[in-house]
């Protein structure tokens, strides 16, 4: 992509209104544009990320069983008034009425929409195992929207809901996502540590949080140090094998992980103080096993092998992308900017022309870039004519893993210089050398 062709409105001055470093660089690097009070539009170096997390979420909910379907966002408020939550759900739920006077709603998970498809198909538990998920925006109309994509009111949110013939296999369920989102996290370059939780409006009484540690967190968490050495399974991990998914969850679970709500100073004072780290953090998951909450009141009945009927087992999984992008920034950052993990950069390269015009720089700068895309690169390669330093500041704040830096002397000599982001690490090379250099 050539910068002169790329919508990317960088903001020079420090926007007042953000409270955080993750919402100040979101809009300073042109990433979202508020539309209204905790509603964002994703611009195109916003949605490139959006995309790369979602496409990595997408990666590991299939590798876990899960499949992908897509559910409206408008929702009937009857299946609501079946399960009971129509009223319990409260001012959070924006409600609406369409033109015939029916009542109807702006979705803000999807228990009720997807209990009601499992009930129209599902009859055995022959066909169970059964994951459903979708990535679907949400509307929550929260009371206090802040920190920009952080905490908005319509949110990106990746939610799957399991369906299993009892309890012991629905445990096997939660497992399978638990690991998922393990592996989720770190390949966006997080390290997320699950926490017991507090159920909520979803009900149940199985949740974890997965929290990431940031000062900025809304959550006051307290855990055990051992968390932050623990190991993610690989993509090796085998989701059919349920024993050793409850070895990974009983790994990740038995030192001392929770949020305030359920912290109990008792368990906590026995923590040596060494070990102990009391910090803040950012929910970017949250799961749940809620056995028969929603199957009973919607009757979303399953033939046992005894042949009686029984409401199934259920469990919802929730990342929300949006938020996880402000995430990675709170965690991955300098004073400069954005520094994007490898996996979800807008791009892989920033290419930066001194000089567009001078003849050895264009030629220089032209065969980079498409040697690069060819190699299977994404390169924002800017061709612009602007100041060295306002070149190099934007690059910085966006954050790209690596710049290739092009001006025409080092292209009359056949050098480029190499600049890694995230260490500051700058060395000189052959022009022939960059695609090697930039692969290694
Ligand atoms: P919170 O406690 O932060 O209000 P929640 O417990 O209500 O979140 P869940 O229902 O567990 O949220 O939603 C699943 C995921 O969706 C959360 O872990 C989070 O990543 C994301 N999410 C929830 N609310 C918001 C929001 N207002 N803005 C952005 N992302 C959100
Ligand atoms: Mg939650």
């Amino acid at each position: 992509m050539r910068l002169s062709r790329f919508f990317l409105p960088i903001l020079k001055e420090n926007p007042k209104e953000a409270e955080i470093v993750s919402h100040r660089l979101m809009l300073r690097a042109g990433m979202i544009r508020q539309q209204a009070a905790g509603s964002y539009t994703f611009l195109p170096l916003g949605k490139r990320v959006l995309d790369k997390v979602c496409a990595i979420i997408r990666e590991e909910q299939n590798r876990a069983g899960a499949n992908e379907i897509l559910m409206p966002t408008i929702q009937s408020a009857d299946l609501w008034r079946e399960s009971g939550r129509y009223d319990s759900y409260g001012k959070e739920m924006l409600r609406i009425e369409d033109r015939h006077g029916r009542d109807m709603l702006y979705g803000p998970t999807n228990e009720e929409v997807v209990t009601d498809i499992f009930r129209s198909y599902v009859r055995s538990y022959k066909d169970l195992p059964l994951n459903l998920y979708h990535i679907q925006w949400k509307f929550r109309d929260e009371v206090r929207p802040r920190f920009g994509v952080m905490r908005s009111r319509e949110f990106l949110m990746k939610d799957a809901y399991s369906f299993d013939i009892d309890q012991a296999s629905a445990e096997t369920a939660y497992h399978r996502m638990f690991v998922a989102y393990l592996r989720t996290f770190q390949r966006c370059g997080l390290q997320a540590i699950p926490m017991r939780a507090d159920t909520g409006p979803i009900g149940g009484d199985l949740s974890h949080e997965f929290i990431i540690l940031a000062s900025t967190g809304e959550s006051e968490v307290f855990c055990h140090r051992d968390f932050l050495g623990l190991k993610v399974p690989d993509a090796s991990v085998d989701f059919s094998d349920a024993a050793g998914l409850a070895e990974v969850v009983k790994t990740w679970t038995t030192p001392y992980a929770a949020t305030d709500e359920m912290h109990d100073e008792a368990t906590w004072s026995a923590v040596p103080a060494e070990d102990k780290v009391a910090a803040r953090g950012i929910e970017v998951g949250h799961i749940f096993y809620f056995g028969t909450k929603y199957s009973e009141p919607l009757k979303a009945l399953v033939t046992g092998p005894d042949g009686k009927e029984t409401p199934v087992h259920g469990g919802s999984y929730g990342i929300g992308p949006s938020r996880l992008i402000a995430a990675i920034i709170e965690a991955s950052h300098d004073e400069n900017g954005i520094v994007w993990p490898k996996s979800v950069a807008p791009f892989d390269v920033g290419l930066v022309s001194m000089k567009p015009g001078d003849a050895d720089c264009d030629a220089a700068c032209e065969t980079i870039y498409r040697e690069l895309e060819a190699a299977g690169f994404d390169v924002l390669y800017d061709d612009q004519d602007t100041r060295a330093g306002a070149k190099f500041a934007s690059m910085d704040l966006i954050g790209l893993p690596m710049q290739v830096i092009v001006g025409p002397r080092g292209a009359k000599a056949g050098e480029a210089e190499i600049k890694v982001r995230a260490t500051g690490e700058r060395e000189t090379i052959p022009l022939a050398s960059v695609v090697a250099r930039v692969s290694a």
